[in-house]
């Protein structure tokens, strides 16, 4: 039996890093190639109004691409007191692209939106929606969520994105500030991967 083969359709480095480690101890054997490995294309626009729907979209268009079962994801933060946004419009929310600091920008205006959110309605979860798609065309999706808190000021220089504003239940930390492998752990990225490592075992072993 050959090793399974996936493409990553991620052109963030430290989340491929993240879905690399996760996997790679999961599914024994398992070559994870990413975009990298492949000539560029131009990746389709995030349509769909879900994680769902716009995991959906990129990995078919890796697959399309690579000929190679693709798996994606499309994840963002969901905060209670905005009616769940930013949503899968997280990346964006600042309309300030990642390359130029969207990271930062981001993280600025949410503390700004909720400046005035006392701690007991800071209440936010992160979630995930991972999808794979194979050339025989099957596609299937798993959920990750993991529950929390947006603390009042930026902490800790790891994970990326919203973590240096975020706390998981149970945590006096935030995100930004855990293990690599402690974040894997309890990440609505990791226990969506946790969910698809069968599928891929059986879908693709
Ligand atoms: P995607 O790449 O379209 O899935 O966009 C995900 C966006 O949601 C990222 O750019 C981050 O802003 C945010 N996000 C998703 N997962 C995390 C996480 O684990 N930590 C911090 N921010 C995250």
């Amino acid at each position: 039996m050959s090793a399974p083969r996936v493409v990553l359709a991620s052109n963030n480095a430290k989340k491929l890093a993240e879905l690399r480690r996760i996997l790679e101890p999961l599914v024994p054997g398992i070559q994870v190639l990413g975009l990298g490995d492949f000539p560029a294309y131009d990746e389709p626009a995030e349509t769909e109004p879900t994680f769902e729907g716009n995991a959906l979209i990129k990995a078919r268009a890796c697959l399309q691409v690579t000929g190679l079962p693709s798996l994606a994801d499309d994840s963002g933060l969901c905060v209670d007191a905005l009616n769940g946004m930013p949503g899968v419009l997280s990346a964006r929310w600042s309309g300030v692209p990642r390359s130029e600091g969207g990271d930062a920008a981001n993280n600025r205006l949410l503390l700004s939106q909720l400046s005035e959110v006392p701690d007991e309605r800071r209440t936010a979860r992160f979630r995930c929606a991972m999808a794979l798609c194979t050339p025989d065309g099957r596609e299937i999706v798993e959920q990750g969520e993991m529950t929390g808190r947006i603390l009042a000021a930026e902490h800790g220089g790891g994970g990326f994105g919203y973590d240096p504003l975020f706390a998981a239940d149970g945590y006096d930390v935030s995100t930004a500030e855990l293990p690599p492998a402690e974040k894997d752990r309890i990440s609505h990225r990791g226990k969506a991967l946790t969910a698809m490592a069968p599928v891929i075992v059986e879908v693709l072993g």
